[in-house]
């Protein structure tokens, strides 16, 4: 008999490691992942594509008029991918472009309430992880576990840079670290659910900790907020 679902809520600032420790929860209790940051992240691509006047509220509410979005699974790797109005966007969301403007689109009232609509249809069921900015704040508010993930600013930006550089050798440390100083600053500064930490969210500084030692540790936050299970539930 498996214990029953909870909704685990991440997050923290850019690059602290918050999908790799999701997905790997994920995996393990059989719950599924959300990243709330592809989602912003393929409106921003939709707007760039479609060079929507962001600063035009009429322009946004059409454009957001014309959004699909949805996560496929995808056999090969081994995820779920984001698609924008049915096309794989993984590809392209995480490029340099993308993440320029990606906080400013995000910081939008309509952007948000579309987004965290339909992300908090996603949880109705439980049995989720979600890794943001203001999942534990605005979206899952009652979370069973709210997790707030913090690390050394340098330690991220080489993180950060790592994964960047594996698909794009033209990318510097400083236009990294520069990116993820403004995103920082963008998101926790906003009038719109702002980053901040959930009274009851436990912090999570991962500077020091191996992943094995992280995902332990979690694993047990996560043990002791399951619910009991009932005999014949
Ligand atoms: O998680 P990721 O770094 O991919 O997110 C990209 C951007 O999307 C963040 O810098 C932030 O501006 C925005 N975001 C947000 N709220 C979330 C998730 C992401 O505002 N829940």
């Amino acid at each position: 008999m498996s214990a029953p679902k909870i909704i685990i809520a991440i997050d923290g600032y850019s690059s602290c490691g918050k999908s790799t420790l999701a997905k790997e929860l994920a995996r393990r209790l059989e719950y599924n992942y959300v990243d709330s940051g592809a989602m912003y992240r393929a409106i921003t691509l939709y707007f760039l594509r479609n060079q929507v006047d962001i600063s035009d509220h009429s322009k946004v509410l059409d454009a957001i008029a014309n959004i699909n979005l949805s996560f496929v699974f995808n056999d090969q790797d081994q995820r779920s991918d984001i698609h924008l109005n049915d096309e794989n966007v993984e590809p392209y969301i995480r490029d340099m472009i993308v993440s320029e403007k990606v906080s400013e689109v995000a910081a939008i009232r309509e952007v948000r309430s579309f987004a965290v609509g339909q992300q908090k249809r996603m949880g109705r069921k439980k049995g989720i992880v979600m890794d943001g900015r203001d999942i534990g704040t605005a979206v899952f508010p009652d979370a069973e576990l709210k997790i707030f993930m913090t690390a050394d600013p340098e330690v991220r930006v080489m993180r950060r840079f790592k994964e960047m550089y594996a698909v794009n050798n033209h990318i510097s440390i400083d236009e990294v670290r520069h990116n993820l100083e403004l995103r920082d600053y963008i998101d926790s500064t906003r009038e719109e659910s702002p980053l901040h930490r959930a009274a009851d969210a436990l912090l999570l500084d991962n500077s020091g900790l191996t992943r094995e030692k992280q995902f332990d540790l979690v694993l047990g936050w996560v043990k002791d907020r399951e619910p009991a299970t009932t005999p014949n539930s």
